[in-house]
């Protein structure tokens, strides 16, 4: 239960914090909320040497509206995302997934960009920005670049974070007036990670679906862009025959462990469930 010992590093900067997760390499992790690294510290999952805390840079905090696009700081916190009016307002869905991410003591440290970089399948809001279509803002030593949330996830634990290289803001196209949206999560318990969930995003016209996104958590090693199982949606009236040949289509991509948290197969149908769901209360949502 106690990590190993470490430096402690607190950058002001962007340009600081990269210059020395560069200089120090491999043994130098970023620290974020600190609610998932720490806890893999204290199990020596992870052993970093140095860690480099992003709390003391201004720039990566904070919400706030570009365009028709929503960028959200990567050092804001997931109590911030629930509390903000602007997202309330055009992605109500990040309220939705933020209050079914652990309990208020992790949401008011955990943040936006600690959850989408750390890389963990169980995470919530990867799935979640694959289905909005965000994009990942990095900044590296040899400068910015933009990745897209679809093409981010490698595997458990790995991402397309170069070395040094860190997030620092989340770029979202606002889904549109009159969207509906659901995320849905199957959990044993108040706190706990995914056993499968599912986010929807529609909108509709005439009666039928217009444009539809869809993304799932924990049920594979890495969140994943339900893409056939919208396309199967798309143009229709979401009758419940479509409805099944979607939540088929999104369950065949699914591979999730046997775990804790059920067998593989009880996984990949509660995936479809949550998916069955999640279409309901978001076409309800759509005007
Ligand atoms: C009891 C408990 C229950 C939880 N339940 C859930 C849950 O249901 N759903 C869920 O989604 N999460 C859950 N979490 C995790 C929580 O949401 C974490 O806060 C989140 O996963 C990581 O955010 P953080 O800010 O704490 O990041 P940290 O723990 O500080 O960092 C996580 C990883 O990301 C890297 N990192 C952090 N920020 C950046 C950045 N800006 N750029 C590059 N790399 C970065 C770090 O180096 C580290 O590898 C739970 C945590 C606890 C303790």
């Amino acid at each position: 239960m106690i990590p190993g010992s470490f430096a402690y590093h607190r950058p002001n900067s962007i340009k600081e914090a990269v210059a020395l997760l560069t200089d120090l390499g491999e043994d130098a992790r970023p620290l974020a909320g600190g609610h998932s690294l720490i806890p893999m510290m204290k199990l020596r999952l992870a052993s970093p040497e140095h860690l480099v805390d992003l709390g003391g840079i201004k720039d990566i905090k904070g919400i706030r509206a570009d365009g028709s696009d929503i960028v959200i700081g990567a050092m804001t916190t997931q109590q911030e995302l629930i509390a903000s009016e602007l997202l309330a307002s055009q992605v109500p869905i990040l309220r939705e997934t933020s209050l079914v991410i652990a309990d208020p003591q992790v949401r008011y440290m955990g943040t936006l960009g600690g959850n989408v970089a750390n890389g963990d399948p169980g995470n919530d809001m990867p799935a979640v920005m694959m289905c909005l279509g965000a994009t990942y803002q990095l900044v590296g030593k040899s400068g910015e670049r933009r990745v897209a949330a679809r093409n981010f996830y490698e595997g458990a634990y790995a991402t397309a974070l170069g070395a040094g290289e860190i997030v620092t803001a989340i770029r979202i196209p606002a889904p549109g007036a009159g969207h509906g949206y659901a995320y849905e999560k199957l959990k044993r318990k108040i706190g706990d990670y995914a056993t499968a969930a599912a986010a929807v995003v529609l909108t509709m016209k005439g009666g039928k679906v217009a444009a539809c996104s869809i993304g799932l958590t924990n049920v594979a090693n890495t969140p994943l862009w339900a893409e056939e199982a919208a396309k199967i949606l798309t143009g229709s009236t979401l009758d419940a025959a479509t409805v099944k040949k979607a939540a088929a289509a999104a369950e065949k991509i699914t591979s999730p462990a046997s775990d804790s948290r059920g067998p593989a197969h009880y996984r990949t149908k509660m995936a479809g469930v949550m998916l069955t769901r999640a279409l309901a209360r978001a076409k309800a949502r759509a005007s």
